[in-house]
């Protein structure tokens, strides 16, 4: 029986499912995205399942601040330099269909603001 807080991710991080994975260190994964928005798109993600970031506590500062550390790395891994975009979609009305808090990585083309 799966855990309450088991996702799709969940899954990719103990490489039940296979993912093209960029990175990894003991709280974080990268990889692309299945369905990529831009030529490059790559989601970052806490080994630990926190659902969304409005769930996050303070005890995970720390963690959310190595997330970003490791989003700007894999951005200039990945040849973006200082252009691309972080995007995190919290509850269903913003886009989320995820629920374990991911970090969107967008770039490679002009990204239009506002966002739609
Ligand atoms: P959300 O809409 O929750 O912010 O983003 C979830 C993202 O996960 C989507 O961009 C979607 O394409 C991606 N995604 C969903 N399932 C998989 C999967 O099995 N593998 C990978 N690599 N990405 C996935």
């Amino acid at each position: 029986m799966p855990e309450p807080s088991e996702t799709i991710f969940s899954k990719i991080i103990k490489r039940e499912i296979p993912a093209k994975i960029v990175y990894e260190d003991d709280r974080a994964l990268a990889f692309h995205d299945i369905n990529p928005q831009a030529p490059v798109h790559i989601l970052v993600v806490p080994k630990q399942p926190i659902p969304m970031l409005s769930q996050a506590q303070d005890r995970d500062e720390s963690l959310l601040g190595h997330l970003l550390l490791v989003a700007a790395k894999v951005a200039q891994d990945a040849g973006l330099e200082q252009n691309f975009r972080l995007v995190v979609n919290n509850g269903r009305g913003a886009g989320q269909t995820v629920f374990h808090l991911h970090l969107h990585i967008l770039g490679g083309r002009s990204l239009a603001w506002p966002p739609g």
